[in-house]
């Protein structure tokens, strides 16, 4: 061999041997490289297992603290709700122990007044609605807690060209004993049963009622039920709280057109509804109205 081949020879044979190793070199530094990788992805894995751990464990934390919030809000609801329960049963029973059940009362044959029953407080009825007999004759009395019930009523009436007056509001025990005596007197006393009640049986004591008259009726109270103030009391009379006591073929008096007691306006209201009069219905039904009475 001559010495320049020789030479290439050696060349080649040192640069194949670098390339072997060069090789070899990157080969493991790949190795390690992806080990490195291999690892990193590991301990990377497990702190992101950890962390969904720690997530869903405070995602439980939190559902459960949302459990316990909405338990003491509910128990807090209904706390709250038992208060206004009681609050509202001490409102209704101190409501009802400031109305006298009197006030809703049936009276009849059965059940009367005592004689010694006076209203707690009267007003007196305005002179244009007051009816004169005379010129001594004294103003009408009601219930004060009726009257701005039945001033609505006058006003409504006067604004529909219906002029009412009210000729007898609250009689006493003794005035409505004078009363019965003199009808007794001109029409004997069976007539006057059918018509005007004894005393005690009056609803005209309780200081809710009233007999409603116009200056063309007077007095007598002839025709009223012919009158167009008749009629509108039958169509607006329960918008103020008041009912028919006697209407026509009822079993306790005459027809009585005129005579109108306060109920309240809902259980008038209802009566005017049903087609019912107060007579009709029991009195455990009527008792249900009283809390209502003044509203
Ligand atoms: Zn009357």
């Amino acid at each position: 061999m001559k010495a320049p081949a020789l030479i290439i020879l050696l060349v080649s044979l040192t640069l194949i041997g670098y390339q072997i190793y060069r090789y070899s070199t990157l080969n493991q530094e790949l190795i390690d490289a992806q080990n490195e990788f291999a690892s990193s992805t590991l301990v990377f894995a497990d702190k992101l297992k950890n962390l969904q751990t720690d997530l869903t464990k405070a995602n439980q934390e939190n559902i459960d603290l949302n459990d316990s919030l909405t338990a003491e809000r509910d128990r807090n609801d209904n706390f709250e709700d038992q208060i206004n329960n009681i609050t509202d049963k001490v409102g209704v029973l101190d409501k009802l122990s400031k109305t006298d059940p009197q006030l809703l009362l049936k009276y009849s044959k059965i059940f009367f007044l005592n004689e010694h029953y006076v209203p707690p407080k009267l007003t007196e009825i305005e002179a244009p609605y007051s009816y004169q007999l005379n010129d001594q004759s004294k103003p009408e009395q009601i219930l004060t807690d009726v009257w701005p019930y039945l001033k609505d009523l006058l006003t409504e009436a006067t604004r529909a060209n219906i002029n009412l007056q009210i000729i007898s509001g609250y009689r006493s025990f003794g005035e409505q004993t004078s009363l019965k005596s003199g009808y007794k007197f001109i029409y004997g006393a069976g007539t006057a049963n059918q018509f005007s009640a004894d005393q005690g049986y009056s609803e005209h004591q309780l200081g809710t009622t009233v007999d409603f008259t116009t200056i063309g009726v007077g007095a007598s109270f002839k025709g009223f039920e012919l009158t167009p103030a008749y009629q509108w009391l039958t169509d607006n009379a329960h918008k103020y709280g008041f009912t028919l006591s006697y209407p026509k073929g009822n079993n306790y008096y005459l027809f009585e057109p005129w005579h109108w007691r306060f109920v309240g306006v809902k259980l008038a209201t209802k009566l005017q509804r049903d087609n019912q009069h107060f007579y009709d219905l029991n009195q455990r039904t009527i008792n249900q109205y009283l809390i209502d009475l003044f509203d």
